[in-house]
Order: structure tokens, then C-alpha cells, then sequence
């Protein structure tokens, strides 16, 4: 069976259509342990994972010879979510299959002094991807609405301007040629636990743990109203949300394998045209 018709059968409805942000769509009722879609188990997941992993790097193999002949266009994959959802997995495991020299890759902190002294923006639009480059946000600008509206780090009237202000930020992003792809990772509390636990146990995990990951799952109800209202004010036509189960992390895998697939596939990217007379190169090399 051809490997598209295989992802197609496993996908019962494409993730690009049932992850997608709906309006009205509460995550406090999300199953976190759900895999929407797709009608295989683990086994399934884990064997695709790696077949369409090699038809990513071949995409985005595309986008980056594109690049090097002068496109200007690039992909920018925004990661968002709860400690321990799995962004750290999913830049290694998913990115993991592209060749790095074709990805920009940033994560966002806690602002610097100087940042501080900027726009939330600043930053964000200086890790831009170049043309031909597959951009990899670890946290972003959305930061500015979650962490900094859960802990009052700015005064309302500031926070709840940032909505529009990223909506147009985005809308420009687009136009110039950035296909966003974002993604909201939701892990249920239970998970959670389990994976803060493990950091606790396990000697190679201790350098992930952090004791106010602990304070911040106090905050859980706070957080979850903030993510709703970030899905609620920023998931646009031009820039929509996806909204990803993670407690199976095979399945957020694939589910964000799928959508940067889709986004890859609509560029239409062909092979660049030689830059030069072919047939006259070969002698040249034969006469050489
Ligand atoms: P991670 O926890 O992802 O491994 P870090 O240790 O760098 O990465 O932590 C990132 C921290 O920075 C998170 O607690 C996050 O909420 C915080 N942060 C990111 N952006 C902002 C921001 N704009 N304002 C305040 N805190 C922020």
C-alpha cells in the first residue's frame, strides 16, 4: 500500500480537521488521553511515526533547497503548553527527523532585562525564520497572555490588548509568506503528576524538574481559563489553533507530524530549476 493511503487509512478524520480549534469547543472538557482521529493503537502510531517522518524531511528537504534558490517562504511550528505536555520531546522526536541545518529553533523564558525594556514582540520578531527555513517556537509570544495574566505580571489593560495586537502581528507574518502552524499541547493533571514524579526518580531526569512546576499545578484552573481565552481570541482563519491530547505521546507525535505535513504539502514546493546550462556542465565536468 502506498505510505499516504496507509497515514489516510489510520487517520479516520485528517488531524489538520479534528484538531482544529472549534468555536465553543471547552478545553476543560478535553480527554487529554484521547487520540481524535485515529483508529490505530501505539504499535500503529509508532511504525507511521517513523514512515512519515521520512516524507517530513523530504518536504522540508524542498522548502530548504527553495530557500537556497531565493523563496522566501518558511514554516514556523509554535509550541505551546502545560510543563511536562511534551515540547521538549516533540522538537527532539518530531524536528528530530529534518535535517537541522534547515530549522530555526528558539524557546522563549522568562524575558531578559533587556527584553524587558522592549515590546513583548521584540523578541519574537527577531527569531523569526528566514526564507526556506522551518521555524521552531518552544513557548512564544503567546507566553505574554498565559503566564503573564496567571500571575498578574501586567496589568490587565495591557494583557487583554495583546490579543489584537497578536492577531495583527500574525496577519502580517502571513502575508510576508509564514504558514503558522500552532500548537496547543494539553496534558491532564493525573499525567502530570506522574511525569513531575518520574523527574523525582529517575537521576537523568532531576535537571528537568523544578520545584515551581509544583506552584504552577495549584494554578491549573487559572491556566486553563487563560488557554481557553488564548483559543478563543487568536485562533484565526490565517492562523488557526490545533488543539493536541498529549498524554499519549505517540499520538501528539504523529497528530504534529500530520499538520506540519499538510502545511508543507500546501506550499506546492517543487525541486529549484537548475541555475544553470545543464548539458554545457556535464562536458565542462567531463573535459575536467
Ligand atoms: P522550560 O520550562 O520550558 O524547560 P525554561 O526553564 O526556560 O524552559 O522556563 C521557561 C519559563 O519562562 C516558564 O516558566 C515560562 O512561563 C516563563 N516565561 C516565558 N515567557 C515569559 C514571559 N513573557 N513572561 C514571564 N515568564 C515567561
Amino acid at each position: 500500500m502506498h505510505m499516504a493511503d496507509k497515514a489516510r487509512g489510520l487517520w479516520k478524520t485528517p488531524a489538520i480537521e479534528v484538531l482544529r480549534a472549534r468555536p465553543g469547543q471547552r478545553i476543560a472538557e478535553l480527554d487529554c488521553g484521547s487520540t481524535p482521529g485515529f483508529v490505530g493503537g501505539k504499535s500503529d502510531g509508532l511504525a507511521l511515526f517513523e514512515e512519515r517522518g521520512t516524507v517530513l524531511s523530504s518536504l522540508q528537504e524542498k522548502l530548504y533547497a527553495n530557500g537556497r534558490s531565493g523563496d522566501s517562504r518558511s514554516v514556523l511550528l509554535v509550541l505551546q503548553g502545560m510543563d511536562t505536555a511534551g515540547k521538549g520531546g516533540m522538537v527532539r522526536h518530531v524536528i528530530g527527523h529534518v535535517d537541522p541545518q534547515g530549522v530555526d529553533h528558539a524557546s522563549f523564558g522568562v524575558p531578559t532585562p533587556e527584553e524587558k525594556g522592549h515590546h513583548f514582540l521584540w523578541r519574537i520578531d527577531k527569531a523569526l525564520p528566514r526564507g526556506g527555513q522551518l521555524g521552531v517556537f518552544d513557548r512564544s509570544h503567546y507566553e505574554d497572555v498565559l503566564v503573564v495574566r496567571v500571575h498578574d505580571l501586567v496589568p490587565e489593560e495591557i494583557w487583554s490588548g495583546r490579543y489584537d495586537e497578536i492577531n495583527q502581528f500574525e496577519k502580517e507574518l502571513v502575508a510576508g509568506g509564514t504558514t503558522l502552524v500552532k500548537v496547543a499541547m494539553f496534558v491532564s493533571l493525573d499525567e502530570q503528576k506522574s511525569r513531575l514524579l518520574e523527574r523525582l526518580e529517575r537521576r537523568d531526569k532531576y535537571w528537568k524538574y523544578n520545584p515551581s512546576d509544583v506552584d504552577e499545578r495549584r494554578l491549573w484552573p487559572a491556566y486553563q481559563d487563560a488557554y481557553q481565552a488564548m483559543l478563543d481570541e487568536t485562533s484565526t482563519d490565517y492562523a488557526p489553533w490545533y488543539v493536541v491530547p498529549c498524554d499519549r505521546k505517540w499520538y501528539s507525535r504523529i497528530a504534529v507530524t500530520e499538520l506540519l505535513i499538510d502545511a508543507l504539502e500546501k506550499l506546492d514546493l517543487d525541486w529549484p530549476p537548475a541555475a544553470f546550462d545543464i548539458e554545457a556542465e556535464k562536458r565542462r565536468l567531463a573535459e575536467s
